[in-house]
């Protein structure tokens, strides 16, 4: 399971050695401890408590006065059960100190009878009221921390899942717990309380967790340099671990969590700017922009660019200009007019004789970039090129010569761009469209298929800015945090279950006056979406896009062109559909989550989400970007009896707002990193101790001194340095492109 302690170290100092050793767990405690990923020292001193509870001030017998919650330590003198007539057990308890005595009591917790044994000593907290002239505590917390027989021992079996009451069962551990340690680490300090696991109580956590504190929290080394711990007044590692764990006061707790969070977040940034280092050591192309070639490319658009637009667009043209290769992460909500920067970019590299490619995440995307790109070239001399799955092979043959050759500049494609057959004349630009559906890995091998192209990353997920700097800090950040002028706007309803025929009704009255309607439901009948992360009820919940299409066609919606659209259908027939929906001969669409993204079709303004409750936030705010494409304001109607508290929130959150931005911080908050960007496929270590949307101040220090470190030093190489940059090669092993580092 675990490593030999290593030689020359003292044995119960090894942060490798195996739990099971330590007193009072055992083969069957560690076989439940390693369920929680709990297997060594080390693992243990990484598992912080999720609360902490004010013990330090006990109050005696005599101080209680009714009415007042307090908490004290007393000895069990006698313990009694009953039973009234058809009312709850009581289990009643008197208890004792220095001072004087009062009751305990605890109802329906008859289990109770059998584990407080006379003599023993417990702590509870609670209001005391007056019953019948005596004191008397119902306890809300409550922990036996010594038995009378610490010989007895028994393996408890109580399940006790992340509740605090499960110290009750370990009193057969009394006495057996780590040597040096406080019998009372649940009275008289700051008590911490961990998150458990079957069979595994508070009481033997928060021992373990004592034991290895004591003796193991320096084992962690020391990682950042002297200086910046002087200069950001961060605690020592050790202390930091014993502090986290039994906290001397809550200002040494705060400051404890600090030193870790800030330990977290700059190895996180330290890697991102060796990646940006390394990405900077090359020389980029130099494209300049030309006043002439900036008034050909903006006359081409037939609007005005907006002024955001307008500021991403100088940012690219000074990075492609500049000598150093552009990586830029250019964000934006749904419909802010990504496409047409990103077509700017490219056209601003096609006028200097190189080639463009745009990767995008599905075929359907592809082809729609393809489309709008496209328009924007009509008339002109340049060419493009389209790589996807299921081509046929002369069509692919044709394609790829023409990419080899250079007559196409511009060349869109699917993850099939990535193919080894793919070669460019050259390559000066790759555009990554919804980057958090592609890998660090994936950008890395485009890239390698020019002579240093710059890289323009568009997500239209907006990122807080934070979040941005967390996840894609090695990239320069362009948001266009404004929509083009003249937008309708739309109006967001939940609808209950049972109004789906007004909804309807309203669609209906909609196509009547010439606009389009998607229908979106969760899942084809039998099958799989193409989609990710969507929780799916029972099967026949579900109201699939084929039932509901032909459900729609004989009721609420007969009369109507009803065109079909999922995931499981072929390239070819997607593309006929939406062909026919662009061209209005479908009036409604129905369809799964494949038009998530991109999909652009002005005239369509009203969308219908059925079971929109089985939704992600931001997966139901992009839907809704497809219908606030034109002037004419949008109809939005969610159908869904939303369970859950959680549910109704979220939904309600999206009639009140439109901003992408604070519906996606609403969604990571829900989700949390991993789901929202895809754990496997964002590349990044998943955060332990920082909590990214309000540990801000934190990660910009550590964001600072991480990458003026690696300006100074961009090697790491200063022998001071070897433990940081262990750590970051051990933190993001096989993660980015750290060639630079271990
Ligand atoms: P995104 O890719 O960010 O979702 P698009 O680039 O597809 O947005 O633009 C959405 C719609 O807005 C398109 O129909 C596009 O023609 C239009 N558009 C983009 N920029 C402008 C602008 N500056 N003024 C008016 N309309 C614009
Ligand atoms: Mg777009």
């Amino acid at each position: 399971m675990t490593d030999a302690p290593a030689p020359g170290r003292s044995p119960s100092l090894d942060p490798n050695r195996p739990l099971q050793y330590e007193k009072g767990v055992g083969p069957q405690r560690a076989e439940r401890l390693a369920k929680i990923g709990l297997r060594t020292a080390r693992d243990m001193l990484l598992h912080v408590p999720r609360r902490y509870e004010d013990r330090t001030r006990l109050a005696t017998i005599r101080e209680l006065v009714p009415g007042e919650e307090a908490t004290i330590r007393a000895r069990v003198i006698r313990v009694r059960t009953g039973k009234p007539h058809r009312g709850p057990v009581i289990v009643r308890a008197i208890l004792e100190d220095d001072t004087d005595c009062c009751d305990a009591v605890w109802f329906n917790q008859k289990y109770l009878a059998d584990i407080l044994r006379e003599g023993s000593e417990i702590v509870i907290t609670g209001k005391p009221k007056l019953y019948r002239d005596k004191l008397q505590i119902s306890p809300t917390e409550y922990e036996i921390i010594s038995g009378p027989d610490s010989t007895s021992a028994t393996e408890d079996t109580e399940g006790t899942e992340g509740e605090d009451y499960s110290v009750l069962s370990v009193t057969s551990v009394a006495g057996r717990v780590a040597p040096g340690c406080p019998a009372d680490l649940a009275a008289g300090r700051i008590v911490p309380y961990y998150p458990l696991t079957e069979g595994v109580s508070q009481r033997l956590m928060r021992g373990l967790a004592y034991g290895i504190a004591m003796t193991t929290a320096d084992s962690q080394g020391e990682i950042i340099p002297e200086k910046l711990r002087a200069s950001r007044r961060l605690m020592g590692i050790g202390e930091a671990f014993r502090e986290i764990h039994f906290p001397s006061s809550t200002e040494k707790r705060d400051e404890a969590r600090r030193r870790l969070v800030y330990e977290e977040l700059f190895v996180l940034q330290t890697g991102m700017a060796l990646v940006r280092a390394r990405s900077m050591m090359d020389i980029g192309r130099v494209f300049e922009v030309t006043d002439e070639i900036d008034r050909r490319i903006r006359a081409r658009f037939p609007f005005q660019l907006t002024n955001a637009q307008d500021r991403a667009v100088k940012e690219i043209a000074r990075d492609i200009g500049s000598g150093q290769p552009m990586n830029r992460l250019l964000q934006g909500d749904v419909g802010s007019g990504k496409t047409a920067v990103a077509v700017y970019a490219m056209l601003a590299v096609v006028a200097r004789g190189a080639q463009a490619a745009v990767m995008a995440p599905t075929e359907l995307l592809a082809a729609q970039h393809a489309r709008t790109i496209g328009r924007y070239l009509e008339g002109s001399r340049v060419n493009l090129a389209t790589l996807k799955g299921g081509q046929d092979s002369t069509e692919r043959t044709e394609a790829l010569a023409d990419v080899a050759s250079g007559g196409a500049q511009i060349v869109v494609g699917t993850h099939a761009l990535l193919e080894e057959t793919v070669r460019f004349k050259d390559l000066g630009l790759v555009l990554i469209d919804e980057q958090h559906k592609f890998g660090v890995m994936q950008r890395s091998v485009l890239r390698e298929k020019g002579s240093r192209p710059h890289v323009l990353v568009m997500t239209a997920t907006p990122i807080p800015r934070t979040l941005a700097m967390a996840y894609f800090g090695d990239l320069d950040l362009s948001v266009i945090d404004e929509l083009p002028p003249g937008r309708g706007g739309v109006a967001t309803e939940v609808v209950a279950e049972k109004k789906r025929a007004d909804v309807y009704r309203r669609v209906k009255a909609a196509v009547k006056e010439g606009r389009q309607a998607y229908v979106v439901c969760p899942r084809v009948a039998g099958g799989e979406t193409e989609s990710f992360d969507l929780e799916f009820g029972p099967q026949k919940e579900v109201r699939a896009a084929t039932e509901t299409r032909d459900r729609l066609a004989r009721g609420p919606l007969k009369g109507l062109e009803l065109g079909l659209l999922h995931g499981r259908m072929s390239p070819e027939e997607k593309a006929e559909v939406m062909d026919a929906f662009l061209a209005g001969r479908l009036q409604a669409l129905v369809c799964t989550v494949v038009i998530e993204v991109g999909i652009d079709v002005p005239n369509a303004t009203v969308l219908v989400v059925e079971h929109a409750d089985r939704f992600g936030l931001a997966q139901l705010h992009q839907l809704r970007g497809r219908i606030a494409r034109g002037e004419q304001e949008g109809a939005c109607f969610l159908i869904a009896d939303p369970k859950t508290e959680g549910a109704v929130e979220r939904l309600g959150a999206l009639e009140q707002t439109s901003d992408g931005f604070k519906i996606s911080e609403a969604d990571f908050r829900i989700r949390g990193p991993g789901e929202f960007f895809g754990a496997r496929q964002s590349g990044l270590p998943e955060l332990r101790f920082a909590d990214i949307l309000t540990d801000t101040e934190i990660l910009k220090e550590a964001r600072e001194d991480a990458f003026r470190l690696v300006n100074d030093e961009p090697a790491l190489s200063q022998g001071a340095l070897a433990p940081l940059k262990r750590r970051v090669a051990e933190v993001f092993a096989g993660r980015l492109e750290l060639g630079a580092v271990g």
